[in-house]
């Protein structure tokens, strides 16, 4: 946790973990003490189909999570799909004729947050996406999705670009989707703001959308309706994306830069900010759309 300017608190969780309940290399106590060493808050548990419960231990929260699948084909869509938060167990059933939008509407029938998980690891469609209903956020980079576990389709921003510049803004997370326990555990996450670490806080930020993904770094960002303001640890770089390919004003450069700000055009229709620090880790807030 840490205090901004204002005297905000900003919990650290990971909302995508596997323990040996599915196919994790460590039991979930170990798991747990694993992520409560490196400073984390809150953490779920998202053994594939296999739904944990909420927990205080020593100090972590754990929020009910699952990880559901559907798809073994591209050409008909793999899609992995995170569950958060949700009040009883999803009434999903496993079958061939399942799709990701039964998934996505069992999560919200249990009063859970939805995330789309490893876009670019799944090798989704943006198309495909933009055809989903109720996808509260996605992964815009997934630890495990690197070398040497997997090749390297780690980071989803082309993808959620792609989705933001056709009209659907995702939320961005950063998440371990960790298993092996070998280098994965503990380096993307999300900072979220809210007064008190207990799970009705806890989920009320995430669904009101206040938090970002990070690496390490932090940043606060102001929108205005005109000028995006950034203010961040010590950066090399802060990024603005929008849907346009080119920006001369695009990169505010280092090092040690602290704030950065953007006015896009008339043509832009989102807007978000990443910062890359000196060691190259990243931030991401999430797009914002524009009505100029
Ligand atoms: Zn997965
Ligand atoms: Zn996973």
């Amino acid at each position: 946790m840490y205090l901004d300017d204002y005297g905000r608190k900003w919990f650290k969780g990971n909302l995508h973990t596997h323990t040996t309940v599915s196919d994790g290399s460590r039991s979930p106590d170990e798991v747990a003490a694993t992520y409560r060493a490196a400073g984390f808050d809150f953490l779920a548990f998202t053994d594939h189909w296999n739904p944990s419960k909420t927990s205080m231990q020593d100090g972590l929260l754990l929020l009910p999570g699952c990880e559901y699948d559907v798809g073994t084909s591209v050409v008909d869509g793999i899609y992995h799909i995170i569950s958060i938060g949700a009040q009883h167990p999803e009434k999903i059933i496993r079958s061939s004729s399942l799709t990701p939008q039964n998934i996505l509407d069992a999560i919200h029938e249990a009063s859970g947050y939805a995330i789309l998980a490893h876009p670019s690891w799944s090798l989704n469609q943006p198309a495909e996406i933009l055809k989903l209903h109720g996808v509260d956020a996605s992964e815009v980079f997934n630890s495990v999705s690197n070398v040497p576990w997997n090749g390297c389709r780690a980071d989803s921003s082309v993808i959620l670009d792609t989705v933001a510049a056709l009209g659907m803004p995702l939320p961005m997370v950063a998440s371990d989707d960790s298993h092996f326990y070998t280098g994965e555990e503990c380096t993307n996450f999300i900072w979220l703001q809210a007064d008190e670490l207990n799970f009705d806080a806890i989920m009320d930020a995430l669904k009101k959308g206040r938090f970002y993904a990070s690496q390490g770094p932090k940043m606060a960002v102001e929108w205005d309706g005109s000028t995006m303001k950034v203010h961040c640890s010590p950066a090399k770089y802060v990024v603005f994306y929008t849907n346009m390919v080119y920006s001369a004003k695009r990169v505010a450069k280092g090092p040690g830069i602290t704030q950065a700000e953007y006015q896009p055009g008339a043509q832009e229709t989102f807007l978000r900010a990443e910062v890359i620090d000196e060691q190259g880790r990243k931030a991401w807030a999430s797009p914002v759309i524009l009505n100029l």
